[in-house]
Formats: structure tokens, sequence, C-alpha cells
């Protein structure tokens, strides 16, 4: 997630009326909407604008979308899990997304001295870079699920666009690349077959949807976004994260280690816990996913 710069923009966009290109530039984030770029630098400020307009900043007047800028139709696939309808032993499957950059320990920590399953969305560049990481997961394969989180984290978009400052893959071969690319990574690290897909930006086009369906994958959205793309604050962090509900899938990013937001998911881990939160991986349990993202 990033602060666009609506001066670069507007210069984007001058480049690209003279271009048959298209561009959708979409600026974070609503409290449930997904967090993409967790690696971007951190912003002051956020603007909720929705798929297909101009992100502006607070105070500065909208620029009206031209025909010539409307880009692909973006969805953001919401994803439960069968509620347990025990009360007082609410269901919950905690997701992390490892996109890049480094493994946050104190996460990772919490999860294996605390005994809690959870399921860890893998690109093929963070798995290049914490071959120590992966091994405590691969050591302790009754707590982790690894799945496919791409090759190089770019939005698996089958048109061009511009999602968080992140250029889409613009094409269906890119979308295959990326999907596939992800895949071979995890298995040649000793990596079981992922069975689940999860692109940077957890947003898609209907098109790249089913087929990433076609190739196999069940894609995994979220309910609740957990630390906003690692960018939250502790404090907030913790609250979203252990007010999840029975059935949530709630998604984060164990990839952060100096950011503030993963201390208040290693805090909500143990919230969660002390609720009696039945935990469990996306493997385990039926789900319901919309957008044709697995029925
Ligand atoms: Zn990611």
């Amino acid at each position: 997630m990033q602060r666009v710069n609506v001066k670069r923009h507007l210069t984007v966009m001058n480049r690209l009326l003279l271009a048959p290109v298209l561009l959708v530039s979409i600026a974070a984030a609503s409290p449930r909407a997904p967090q993409a770029a967790a690696a971007a630098a951190p912003v002051p400020a956020v603007t909720d604008v929705s798929p297909g307009t101009l992100a502006v900043s607070p105070g500065t007047p909208a620029v009206p979308p031209t025909p010539k800028l409307k880009g692909p139709k973006l969805v953001e696939p919401h994803l439960h899990v069968i509620r347990s309808g025990i009360k007082n032993r609410p269901r919950i499957a905690l997701t992390f997304d490892a996109c890049m950059g480094k493994a946050d320990d104190r996460i990772l920590s919490a999860l294996v001295r605390e005994r809690i399953p959870a399921t860890i969305f893998v690109t093929a560049r963070w798995l290049k870079h914490n071959p120590q990481a992966l091994k405590v997961m691969l050591d302790n394969p009754d707590l982790f699920e690894l799945e496919n989180h791409g090759q190089n984290h770019i939005p698996a978009v089958d048109k061009p666009a511009l999602i968080y400052g992140i250029a889409s893959a613009g094409s269906p071969e890119a979308v295959r690349v990326e999907v596939q690319g992800g895949a071979d990574a995890m298995l040649a690290s000793g990596v079981p077959a992922p069975h689940w897909f999860r692109g940077s930006t957890a947003k898609y086009d209907l098109s790249s949807i089913a087929q990433i369906r076609a190739m196999g994958y069940r894609i995994a959205g979220y309910s609740v976004n957990g630390d906003g793309g690692s960018l939250l604050g502790a404090a907030v962090t913790e609250k979203r994260i252990a007010s999840a509900q029975d059935g949530d899938v709630v998604i984060s990013h164990i990839n952060q280690p100096t950011h503030a937001a993963g201390e208040g998911v290693a805090r909500a881990i143990l919230d969660l816990k002390a609720r009696g939160v039945e935990f469990v991986r996306l493997q385990d349990v039926e789900d319901m996913g919309d957008d044709q993202t697995t029925q």
C-alpha cells in the first residue's frame, strides 16, 4: 500500500493519453480492504478510492476518470471458513503473506511457541532469501500450511493496471508465469505442492480468477484485514485481529520484522488463544469464497 503521488500520476496520465494503455490507480485502504505492497515505504495517510478512479490526496479536487483511463474491473474476494457454531470456541484461520524481504520472528516464534496453526503464503522471492524461516515452517508440518503467493509478487491481473502503484501482470501469459513460478519455487524448496493461490494485492479481474482456477488453485481471499499491509500501528493491529469472529479468515504479513504491526500481530495471537479460538488452516476445513474463487 502506498499513497499515490498525484503529480506523478498526472504525469503518468499524460503519457498514457498518448499511448493506448489502460491504467487503474488505486490507493489504499478501508479497514477491511486488502493491503498490498507491504514492502513499500510507510506513508502518513491513505485515501479511499474505488477501482477505476484516480487517487487523490485529501483536499485535492478529484480528477474525473476519462474513458481512456478506465481499467479492468477488479474484485477483492472474501473468504470465510465454516463456523464452529460453538459459543466461546470461534473458529478462525490466520493467514500470513510472505511477500518479499525478511521473516518476522516475533510472529513466527509466537506461532511455534503457542502451537498455533496458520497458513503462510510465500513468494519465490521470499523463499530464496529466508531458508531459516522456511526450515522452521517445514520442521512443523502440524502447524504450517504453505501456499502460493506468486513468483515475483506481481498482481495476478491479466490486463495492464496499476494497483497500489504496482504494475499488474498485464496478460494471461504473465499471470500464468506468476502463478506457476511461485509453485515451481515451492516445490524446488521442498515445500509440498500448493493448492491455494493469493496474488499480490489480493485483487484480480474475473478472467484471471477463471484462469487461476483452471490451473487447479482455489483463490484465497480473506475477511479481516489484520495489519493494513503491515503499515498499521501495533495497538490497532492487535485490536483488529483480536476482534475476529467465528469463521473469519485473517490476513496479515510475516515479512516485515521492523514494522510495529508485527508486534500487534504477535500480541493478538495470544489474545485469540486466551479467547478459546479454534485455529484452523485453509486445508483443514470447508470454506466459502466469493467471485468464483472457491466454488
Ligand atoms: Zn504480498
